[in-house]
């Protein structure tokens, strides 16, 4: 066997959604760092995942609509067919919507709650039966500030999230007899492109609401993400990471 081969098959394999830029492609990248093979799972923006894979050696790429159940399922056979089992599953692909309840359609609506939430129950259902079989595994699910303390004109988004924390304590309760870890980070609001709809003064005015006088960085939550897997005590639990906007 050679030396590449024995180190796959040694290092723990993560399957990331949604990950061809913002926060997740930073925890791509940060997972690789620390020595995971990676699955990074994207939907439309094909040149940017493959511009990082290109970069790291044990980051593989795949395309799937996470919003579709046979498209989920097939990301994670590849990911088993690839690598034999699932370590840590890390449900971060998500889209917002700004709207008034009066603006939001039963599509706006359909579509934020499949693409967020039916989304982590896919992935989550279909990685459990390897996790279950393995005795070991984590499941980190990406919410937000809102899903916790709701958000004016944002309420699909809000309601997508606080439904990801309630499946968070709700499978860590579950799954913890196999030793199956599940937990959330919940970011405050963090500089990347689905915040680009902001304006300079916008964001002076959302700086001035923050302790800390800053958004977070996409390298904020990834490195929950690792504090998360190195610590195997902690489960239901949702870290909020957001320079103290809600104390
Ligand atoms: P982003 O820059 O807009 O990136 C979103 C990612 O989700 C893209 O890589 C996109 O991939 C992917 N995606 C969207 N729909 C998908 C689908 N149907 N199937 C597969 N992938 C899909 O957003 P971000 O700021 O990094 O946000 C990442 C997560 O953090 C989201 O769940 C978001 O709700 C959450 N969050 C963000 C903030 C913030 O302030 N940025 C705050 C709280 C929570 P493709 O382009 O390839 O489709």
């Amino acid at each position: 066997m050679g030396e590449n081969q024995e180190k796959n098959i040694l290092s723990k394999v993560a399957i990331v959604t949604g990950s061809s830029r913002g926060i997740g492609a930073e925890i791509v990248k940060t997972l690789s760092k620390n020595g995971y093979n990676v699955v990074l799972n994207y939907n439309k923006s094909q040149n940017l995942a493959e511009d990082i894979a290109k970069k790291f050696s044990n980051v593989y790429t795949y395309k799937a609509d996470v919003s579709d159940y046979e498209e989920v399922k097939n990301l994670v056979d590849f990911t088993i067919n690839k690598f034999k089992r699932i370590d840590l599953l890390v449900n971060n692909a998500g889209i917002d919507l700004v709207k008034t309840i009066t603006d939001t359609t039963t599509q706006d609506f359909d579509n934020i709650i499949k693409t967020n939430l039916y989304s982590a129950f896919y992935t989550s259902k279909e990685a459990c039966k390897y996790m279950i079989k393995q005795k070991s595994g984590h499941i980190i699910n990406i919410s937000s500030i809102w899903g916790l303390i709701g958000a004016s004109c944002e309420m699909a988004y809000s309601v997508s999230k606080a439904g990801l924390d309630a499946m968070t304590k709700s499978l860590a309760k579950e799954l913890g007899l196999s030793n199956i870890r599940v937990n959330s980070i919940a970011p405050g609001i963090i500089d990347t492109e689905m915040n680009s709809f902001l304006s300079e003064s916008e964001k002076i005015e959302l700086y001035n609401e923050i302790p800390l006088k800053r958004m977070g960085t996409p390298l904020d939550i990834a490195s929950c993400v690792i504090f998360l897997e190195n610590n195997p005590y902690i489960t239901g639990q949702i870290l909020q990471v957001n320079g103290g906007w809600n104390i």
